[in-house]
């Protein structure tokens, strides 16, 4: 188990298992059953691990020297509850565990986040890492991030207690914090009405290069037109903020109006995203690099006079 030193106890009652591979020890539980995991998660303040791509790194140390986790540790990858890919009316559910590798295979997953996936580290990490592992680890830089959030995305939580949805952009609350309770897994991603034809949706990623590279900045645009009038528009930028960057008040100022937009239109809205994107200077990229880039893909989309259907 990724070399560490380990207390498994498996899910099966009277079937603990252990096994000591070095002096110190993390306990480690992979149930059979989500029932068994929400128990177990609201018995004991655990680690839960997806894909472990985010969580490896967190807690990464010194070469030679095995991870530090802090807290016993709860797998969930394999559970079939939080795999699952379905549609119901025109909602898209797609299971938290699902990989990476496994949506891009699946011919329900609309093609801008199979874009976004794509982008997304090399195709090792993406045999790993989960879509809810990207929600959860809630980097600004999250690749699939923007997307989600011009879906309108919900997530639906489960614990003992039941169930309950939350909208994505009121549970990620800033650079890795999320509004989930410590008893709490996140089963499901919820893309409302993303089956319903007639929307226009783009996705862009400004990185160092196309494949295995963190985004500089992220940009997903969404238009929803009625022949040539803008009945819905959504705008998301990643990696220029502590949480994707979304104006709901500047998007409604497009409805109603018609494409191709006038430049004067174009103008008001770039002028309007500039007033709030405040990206940072990091090792990765300047704050005017990324502002510059992020209104200029804004641009790009708003000059857009023909749009592709993509679901
Ligand atoms: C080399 C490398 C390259 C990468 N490149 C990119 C990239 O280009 N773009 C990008 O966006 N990301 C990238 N990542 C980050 C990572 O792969 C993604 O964020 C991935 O989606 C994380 O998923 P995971 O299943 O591995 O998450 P994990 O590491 O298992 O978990 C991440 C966090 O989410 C929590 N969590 C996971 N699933 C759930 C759940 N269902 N319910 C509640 N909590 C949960 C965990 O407790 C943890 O806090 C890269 C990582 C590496 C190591």
């Amino acid at each position: 188990m990724y070399g560490l030193q380990y207390d498994c106890r498996c899910g099966q009652p009277g079937s603990e298992k252990r096994g000591r591979l070095m002096a110190e020890k993390i306990t480690a539980y992979r149930f059979d059953q989500l029932d068994q995991t929400l128990s177990q998660l609201n018995k004991e303040n655990c680690a839960i691990i997806a894909g472990g791509t985010d969580v490896m790194v967190m807690y990464k140390s010194r070469r030679g020297v095995p991870p530090k986790i802090p807290k016993p540790i709860v797998f969930i990858d394999h559970l079939s509850e939080l795999k699952r890919v379905y549609q119901k009316h025109k909602d898209l559910y797609i299971g938290a565990c699902s990989t990476y590798s496994e949506l891009l295979e699946n011919p329900l997953i609309p093609g801008p986040l199979k874009k976004a996936i794509k982008t997304i580290a090399a195709p090792a990490i993406r045999n790993r890492g989960t879509l809810g592992g990207n929600v959860c680890n809630a980097s600004p830089a999250g690749d699939t991030l923007p997307l989600l959030y011009v879906y309108n995305a919900k997530l639906l939580l489960r614990s003992v207690n039941g169930e309950r949805i939350v909208a994505i952009s009121d549970f990620i609350q800033g650079v890795r914090r999320i509004q989930r309770e410590r008893n709490e897994i996140v089963a499901e991603i919820i893309l409302p009405s993303v089956m319903e034809e007639g929307a226009h949706v783009v996705f862009e990623k400004v990185g160092n290069r196309n494949a295995d590279a963190i985004a500089k900045v992220g940009f997903a645009g969404y238009i929803r037109l009625n022949g040539a009038v803008i009945e819905d528009a959504r705008f998301a930028f990643g990696a220029v903020g502590p949480t994707m960057v979304r104006s709901v008040d500047i998007e409604k100022g497009l409805f109603g109006k018609t494409i191709p937009l006038a430049d004067t239109d174009i103008a008001q809205v770039v002028g309007a995203f500039d007033k709030i994107i405040k990206p940072i200077d990091d090792q990765r990229s300047t704050a005017i690099y990324r502002k510059t880039v992020a209104l200029n893909l804004l641009r790009y989309f708003l000059s857009m006079n023909q749009y592709q259907h993509n679901q």
